[in-house]
């Protein structure tokens, strides 16, 4: 068998790191054909040596240089690129099979939404580009034949549990409710009066996954639920409403759906994201992803409830962008990303976080999202806005 070519997007992250994990197992199916990071040289240099990928990518020409003199003193002819241009023109080039998208962010758009224009086979961890662009990007994957693979946990498990051809519409095929479940982070149980005084160690201390710092926070305040929300509502095309998050503390079911007929399909796994990675790599086949078999009898218990939405005002407020619609999602995730980086840098308080979000979502009107340049303008204005926020200390 040919080996497929993969590009990595994100390459050094958690995502990044697992997906090579995966290809290193089965290096008959898979070649990693080129490898994107952003400021990582040490880690992507090793990924190189290891990999020999044809292309490697960073953030600048000084970074790119660097990772350039070290791979030709170590005889490798991996060639080495930097910027925007270079990560579209390797997620769109035609000896590229399959792209996973896992950077993190906004960042991700451009080049995500390129291997969807090229027909890719797109495998997508980065779930900002279907809270940002859903529709445009949705639109582009049905214009240019692309297909698309879920890898958020949540989402993978929800395909897994649906019909083949479930894009016929989910009524039509007699589903009634996706139920995406929800860890509800490391402050499902804390009193209100402590969440002030949260350290970005404690948020980034996931009890079921270890994830990027991003990602880590955003679980931390559910807003990585609320932005699965939009997430699932794009790649299913499902009615907001028929959208129930269900808190779900031990991470076993990643999610599951509600048939007419009263069955309810889950997946249920370790939270290892090899699982859903590899599912997604090998669809419509499975291969052994290095993960742990599940054991039943050692977890005991499943436990649910129900989302508390003024505990975890960011899960309401991704209901509030949808609703809104347009550009309102990008401007809640733009917002989101500057309250996050504050966060982390230890200028904005843990509840600030939701605070901003809200603030700046009431504050800018969505426009259509008609094009990329709507979407980008959008997320300026809405970065430009909350970062005037931050530093006004009006969130202190
Ligand atoms: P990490 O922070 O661990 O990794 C992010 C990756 O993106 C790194 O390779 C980083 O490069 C690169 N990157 C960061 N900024 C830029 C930029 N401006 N331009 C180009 N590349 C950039 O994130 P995760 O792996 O945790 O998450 C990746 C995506 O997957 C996110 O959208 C997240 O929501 C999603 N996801 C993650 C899950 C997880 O378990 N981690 C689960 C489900 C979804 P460098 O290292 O050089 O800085
Ligand atoms: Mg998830």
């Amino acid at each position: 068998m040919t080996p497929q070519n993969i590009t990595v997007l994100g390459a050094t992250g958690s995502i990044g790191v697992s997906t090579l994990d995966v290809i290193r197992r089965h290096p008959d199916r898979y070649k990693a054909f080129a490898l994107c990071a952003h400021s990582q040289v040490d880690k992507l240099f090793a990924q190189c040596l290891e990999f020999q990928p044809r292309f490697a990518v960073l953030r600048d020409a000084a970074l790119a240089d660097d990772l350039a003199a070290r791979c030709r003193q170590a005889g490798l002819t991996t060639e080495v690129r930097h910027g925007m241009a270079a990560l579209v023109e390797l997620a769109s080039l035609p000896e590229v099979d399959t792209v996973m998208a896992a950077i993190v962010g906004a960042a991700g758009l451009e080049p995500t939404l390129a291997a969807a224009r090229a027909g890719k086979r797109v495998l997508l961890a980065n779930k900002e580009v279907l809270v940002m662009a859903g529709e445009l990007f949705m639109h582009a994957v049905r214009a240019h034949g692309a297909t698309l693979l879920p890898v958020d946990s949540e989402h993978n498990a929800i395909f897994q549990a649906l019909p083949a051809d479930f894009s016929r519409g989910l009524s039509a095929c007699g589903v009634e409710r996706i139920l995406l479940t929800a860890s509800g982070g490391p402050f499902r149980d804390t009193p209100l009066t402590d969440l002030q005084q949260v350290t970005p160690e404690q948020a980034c201390a996931h009890p079921n996954w270890v994830m990027g710092r991003k990602i880590s926070v955003d679980s931390a305040t559910m807003m990585n639920k609320g932005l699965e929300v939009i997430e699932a509502r794009w790649l299913f095309d499902a009615a907001p409403a028929m959208i129930q998050v269900v808190v779900h503390p031990q991470s076993v079911i990643h999610s599951a759906v509600q048939y007419a007929d009263g069955s309810v399909l889950a997946q249920l796994g370790n939270p290892d994201m090899r699982t859903p990675i590899a599912y997604a790599m090998a669809w419509p086949e499975r291969i052994a992803a290095g993960v742990e078999a599940l054991d039943l009898f050692r977890i005991g218990r499943l436990d649910f409830f129900a989302p508390d939405c003024e505990r975890f005002r960011c899960l309401q407020l991704a209901y509030d962008a949808l609703a809104a619609g347009g550009t309102a999602p990008a401007i809640l995730n733009a917002a989101n990303e500057v309250a996050v980086a504050a966060f982390l840098e230890g200028r904005l308080p843990f509840l600030g976080i939701a605070r901003l979000n809200e603030a700046v979502l009431a504050a800018l009107p969505a426009g259509p999202e008609g094009s990329l340049a709507d979407v980008l303008g959008a997320d300026a204005e809405a970065r430009r806005m909350a970062a005037a926020m931050v530093a006004g200390a009006r969130f202190a």
